[in-house]
């Protein structure tokens, strides 16, 4: 996603928010506060809490404490635990104000606490403030999570999700494919054409990498310099070398002028690893395969794509 669609999303999309409690008419309460403004999800126990803040991932939870079953301090716990869930915010609704209790809920990483009876004014705006935090810190969070001159992810996205693709493939037996791309004589084209230029031709090469990758799952990065990186999952060695072509086509169909280049357009070149992903492999080992193919193709050439199976 780009930088200008994220800063655009939070004014676009309305904020999720699930209620818990397993009285139904203190839901009730709360969802007339709320039901105009966000889009809600109820709860009436902690299972259902924890499920729905799995497949929904809601920006604030309004968590009941006592409940039958797993308490809200549980639910609490048991979010903030599973990375995929832990940046919900968690505001706890107590019946009565209990200090014990408050130092518990904080320190089990909620973010504010609502006592009952509910008082509209108070709770939206507790409710208010904490997600326009929320927001912010998942801006943040994002933006520090991509490539400021191109817009693609970084290096430490990419060496966030690759052990984690790596993980889902292992798991479910499926291949796993990455491909390293590098744009060809790019030093000369920066002493020809100046850094700017280069800037700018690194922006469209970025562009056409992430245009030519079809399915939700592939994932491109900015690896270094004028090196680009992509990851595409259950993707067999055939597969992925097809899709390498295509970038590099694709690239060369640009027409960057590089008269300093044997092709005079600016190109790249790319090196594919496939595998299997097993416990006795690494995912170094992929990237190491992909760079040594990458190599390969420079040597032969540039311009062209060379892959290994492992
Ligand atoms: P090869 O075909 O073998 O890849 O040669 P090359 O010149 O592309 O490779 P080399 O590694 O020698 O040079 C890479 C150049 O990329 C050096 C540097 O000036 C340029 N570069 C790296 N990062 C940036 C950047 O962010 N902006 C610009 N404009 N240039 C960059
Ligand atoms: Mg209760
Ligand atoms: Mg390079
Ligand atoms: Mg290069």
């Amino acid at each position: 996603m780009h930088l200008a669609e994220l800063i655009a999303r939070p004014q676009s999309e309305k904020g999720k928010i699930l209620i818990v409690d397993d009285q139904p008419l203190n839901i009730k309460i709360l969802h007339q506060l709320f039901n105009e403004e966000y889009e809600l999800f109820m709860a009436t126990n902690g299972e259902q809490a924890i499920a729905i803040c799995q497949k929904v991932q809601p920006d604030l939870v309004l968590l009941d404490i006592e409940m039958p079953g797993i308490s809200g301090f549980d639910v609490c716990q048991h979010i903030k635990a599973d990375p995929e869930t832990a940046t919900i915010g968690v505001i706890f609704v107590t019946a009565h104000f209990d200090e014990v209790q408050e130092v518990k809920g904080f320190q089990l990483g909620a973010v504010d606490f609502i006592h009952k009876p509910i008082n509209p004014i108070i709770t939206t705006a507790r409710v208010k403030n904490q997600f326009t935090l929320k927001r912010q810190s998942d801006l943040l969070h994002s933006i520090a999570l991509l490539d400021s001159l191109t817009g693609v992810a970084n290096r430490r996205q990419f060496e966030q999700r690759l052990p984690e693709i790596w993980k889902h493939c292992c798991r479910n037996e499926l291949a796993l494919s990455v491909v390293m791309l590098d744009v060809d004589f790019f030093k000369r084209f920066n002493d020809r054409y100046g850094h700017q230029e280069g800037d700018q031709c690194l922006r469209h090469v970025a562009k056409t990498i992430s245009d030519s990758l079809q399915r939700a799952t592939d994932f491109v990065a900015r690896y270094g310099g004028e090196e680009f990186i992509c990851i595409l999952p259950e993707t067999k060695l055939a597969g992925a070398i097809h899709t390498a072509q295509k970038i590099v086509n694709a690239v060369q169909a640009l027409h960057l002028e590089h008269l300093e280049s044997s092709f005079q357009e600016v190109t790249i070149s790319a090196g594919v690893a496939s595998v299997l992903p097993k416990s006795d492999l690494t995912w170094q080992t992929l990237i190491e395969t992909a760079d040594q193919q990458l190599y390969l193709a420079k040597e032969n050439g540039r311009n062209q794509v060379v892959g290994l199976g492992l």
